[in-house]
């Protein structure tokens, strides 16, 4: 009971309102910390297109008490089907089928941060601070521009790919550039072969294109390209449309129905895994600790999970730095694995190899839509602990 007591009166500061911030947020206030969130974005206005969540991030909203939200808001994936550019079918996936239909949700960004945010109640949401140092003299400070700080008794960096938390703390440079980008849009309306609750992704040389209801009417798509970095100045529809012109339908309708200002376009990036997330009272989460390329569609979901580990580990800790140190142990080797796998996934999805082609669009099709889905359930499903 003292030792409870005692963790009432703790604080915790987290940078970053990202997904993985938030959500962090959530399960540290749940466990009894009085947390301030700190964003250096004047408004909380997630600009990113889609993210699929898959079971295991469904399990952790479930356990921060915002699965209803998401799911009102966003769509179950209950068909999906892989295809080659030219239009044939490698395998058609009926999720009902295998009683998976309530696993993965795929939902606009923006709606998955407001719920988070609501959650965790938007007053506790500092906008417009971009964190610029820290201190850690067994209480921590978080300093932000001019002259304005802010203390607490743990400081969480969820400040994603860049890290201002991780670039102090590991020293460790840059992420690495994936050779690879992708666009992203957001459309809405009725696309032929791309049914409600439905979700397609379809593989050529060195490209990918992946589509998905996300709820509302709308249509998230993105196209992935393997290529040397320059995302920056392929902003147009054309750029686009000049590698996915000739695709099976609906590629290149959709891209046709984006509007231009909407059209996102990124980088990818990694980082070889790190075991180092934290000493004292500071840690690391989200993409601020293991950035992974988007080919197994984890790095958001892991961002959860790891909120969850937060949480459970931060209860009732013999100390600060203890529980914090509970945390990173439970969740740096799973983190790395999904990293390492992400990599060889976009390798074997993004290859111009046509021998390679032909042997991986010969394997899609002779495995059994069940056994791939059982297969995706599996990798994804993982026994979080609990915040009670
Ligand atoms: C093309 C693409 C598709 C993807 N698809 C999926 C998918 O389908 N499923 C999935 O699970 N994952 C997906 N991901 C990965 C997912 O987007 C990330 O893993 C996830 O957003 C990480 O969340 P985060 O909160 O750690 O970081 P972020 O979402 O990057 O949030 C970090 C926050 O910190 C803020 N910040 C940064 N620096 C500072 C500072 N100095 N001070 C204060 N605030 C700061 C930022 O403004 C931001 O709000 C995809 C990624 C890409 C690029």
């Amino acid at each position: 009971m003292q030792q409870w007591l005692s963790s009432m009166a703790r604080t915790a500061i987290v940078i970053g309102a990202g997904l993985g911030g938030l959500s962090a947020a959530i399960a540290l206030t749940r466990v009894g910390y009085k947390v301030e969130v700190y964003e250096r974005a004047p408004e909380l206005k997630e600009v990113g297109a889609g993210i699929v969540l898959y079971p295991n991030a469904i399990n952790a909203l479930k356990k921060l008490g915002v699965y209803d939200a998401v799911a009102a808001a966003g769509s179950f994936g209950r068909h999906g089907k892989y295809m080659t550019s030219k239009g044939e079918t490698l395998v058609e996936m009926d999720l009902m089928d295998v009683g998976l239909d309530k696993e993965s949700i795929a939902i606009h960004r923006a709606d998955l941060q407001h719920a988070l945010a609501d959650k965790l109640g938007r007053e506790k949401i500092h906008l417009g601070m971009p964190l610029t140092s820290f201190e850690d003299n067994g209480r921590v400070t978080a300093h932000f521009p001019g002259g304005s700080f802010a203390s607490a008794d743990l400081l969480v960096g969820a400040d994603g790919l860049h890290s201002v938390v991780r670039r102090q703390y590991l020293k460790d440079g840059d992420p690495q550039y994936a050779n690879c980008f992708a666009w992203r849009g957001v459309v809405t309306g009725e696309f032929e072969g791309l049914p409600a609750e439905s979700g397609l992704l379809i593989f050529g040389a060195g490209l990918q294109f992946g589509a998905m209801h996300i709820g509302q009417g709308r249509v998230y798509w993105f196209g992935a390209v393997a290529d040397k970095k320059g995302a920056q100045g392929r902003t147009k529809k054309r750029d686009v449309l000049e590698r996915f012109q000739n695709w099976t339908t609906p590629v290149p309708q959709l891209i046709n129905a984006t509007p231009e200002e909407a059209l996102l376009t990124h980088d990818l990036y990694d980082r070889k895994p790190t075991y180092n997330w934290g000493h004292g009272a500071i840690t690391l989460l989200g993409d601020a600790a293991h950035p992974m390329v988007p080919y197994m569609g984890q790095g958001g979901c892991q961002a959860l999970e790891d909120s969850i580990a937060l949480g459970a580990s931060m209860k009732e800790p013999p100390s600060i730095a203890a529980g914090l140190r509970k945390y990173e142990n439970l969740r740096k080797q799973r983190t790395a694995n999904f990293v390492i796998q992400s990599r060889r996934s976009m390798n074997a999805s993004m290859t111009r190899n046509s021998l390679f082609i032909s042997i991986r669009d010969f394997i899609f099709g002779k495995i059994p839509s069940k056994v791939l889905l059982k297969n995706l359930h599996t990798l994804s499903n993982y026994d979080q602990p609990d915040l009670d």
